[in-house]
């Protein structure tokens, strides 16, 4: 498509493909596999001399709307769909890693990611360091002359640490290794990683992409090469592809992506600002304020701060369950990246499988709740946490 297109005309017209029935919204192609013409196209498309869908593991039209899609939005030459985000993270490293090499990633990651490195990946003679998201020195002393990896997020759930993503892409660089950026936080609609030098961006489509808890999908973009035959190699062969409908879930989802996540980043700023000033709320959480330690750099790096809230509640566990539990609306769930605001408390459920030792190292205290801002109106989201306050 037109390169002159702005993001939300990229998000609404590119990826699609009318076909003969002249439909206005794109179709769904829910088929495992794709007829031939003659045994002589068979053999021609199978031997890849001439292009075309064969099977639903290797290509579908409706998934390849999604992919070019995506891949426009974030400005990257290839994407691939995956079936969740944890498949998107196993497929990178199934396709750029060996036996023998090395990632430095994050210790502020999605928890099964950690668990992902450290239980099956290890299993199979791959190294992984876990270091501070935003100690770059700890990042350059953890390379090795077998890094082939840096793994981050940015911003990090649920404490929302920044890295400086160029500073990042500079070390893995320097030591011939790649940097793979988890963008599920920000999406293309606030945070471009590969035009920071980022050589791979990964998605859980299941958050912002879909917007709307439906559906489960995940994607990898990057370079023709990287991702276009390495990564897809390994879901021809591994399988974790993403459905059809799911794909056009996420591809719908992302026409609205830019409009949804101003209005994420606009009720999330005025609920920062609420709680900053409630005399039962210790500290705030939010790359928006200005005490936040990379307010500078997110306001460089990003062109908005997100809609997720951490808080700590003076009182602890006890009074943290008790906001909690004093919600009409805001849905307790740990999922994130809905127009449904969703509240948890990190320290009991989505780092409770960690030890008291390693929670305080991360910064999750028993007193912190993280909050996945929705798009419903801000005096309700605002009164509904109020009353648990009070
Ligand atoms: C949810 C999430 C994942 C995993 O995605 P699934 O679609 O649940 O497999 C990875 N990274 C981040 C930052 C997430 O929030």
């Amino acid at each position: 498509m037109n390169d002159e297109l702005h993001f939300e005309t990229l998000a609404i017209r590119s990826g699609h493909e009318r076909t003969n029935e002249q439909e206005h919204s794109e179709a769904i192609f829910p088929t495992s596999s794709f007829v031939f013409n003659s045994a002589a196209e068979a053999a021609a498309k199978f031997a890849g001399d001439q292009p075309g869908n064969i099977y639903a593991r290797m290509t579908n039209p409706t998934v390849a709307y999604f992919q070019e899609r995506l891949a426009t939005l974030e400005g990257g030459e290839a994407c691939v769909a995956t079936s969740s985000g944890m498949s998107a993270i196993l497929a990178v490293v199934l396709a750029l890693l060996k036996t023998g090499d090395h990632i430095v990633c994050s210790r502020s990651v999605f928890g099964t990611t950690t668990v992902l490195f450290n239980n099956y990946i290890e299993k199979f003679g791959i190294d992984v360091s876990f270091v501070d998201l935003t100690d770059l020195d700890q990042w350059r002393a953890a390379v090795g002359s077998n890094t082939r990896l840096l793994f981050a997020e940015t911003p990090s759930n649920p404490l929302t640490e920044i890295v400086d993503i160029k500073e990042l892409a500079d070390i893995a660089h320097n030591n011939d290794a790649l940097l793979a950026i988890d963008n599920c936080f920000c999406t293309p609609a606030l945070q471009r990683p590969l035009s920071l030098g980022a050589d791979l961006v990964i998605h859980s489509a299941t958050k912002y992409l879909d917007g709307q808890g439906r559906c489960l999908g995940g994607a990898v973009v990057g370079g023709e090469e990287l991702v276009a035959k390495e990564v897809a190699g390994v879901l021809r062969s591994g399988g974790m592809v993403m459905s059809p409908f799911n794909a056009w879930v996420f591809h719908k989802g992302l026409e609205t992506l830019g409009l949804r996540m101003r209005a994420h980043c606009e009720n999330a700023s005025k609920l920062a600002q609420w709680l900053s000033a409630h005399p039962k709320v210790s500290k705030v959480y939010y790359p928006g304020l200005e005490n936040h330690p990379q307010h500078d750099l997110a306001k460089r790096q990003q062109s908005g701060f997100g809609g997720i809230v951490s808080f700590e509640v003076i009182g602890g566990r006890e009074a943290c369950w008790h906001v909690v539990d004093s919600t009409k609306m805001i849905s307790i769930t740990a999922n994130l990246g809905d127009a449904k605001s969703t509240i948890t408390h990190p320290a009991s459920t989505t780092h409770g499988r960690l030890s008291d030792e390693q929670r305080a190292e991360s910064g999750i205290s028993d007193n912190l709740l993280r909050v996945s801002v929705g798009l419903e109106t801000f005096e309700d989201i605002r009164d509904d946490l109020a009353r648990g306050l009070a």
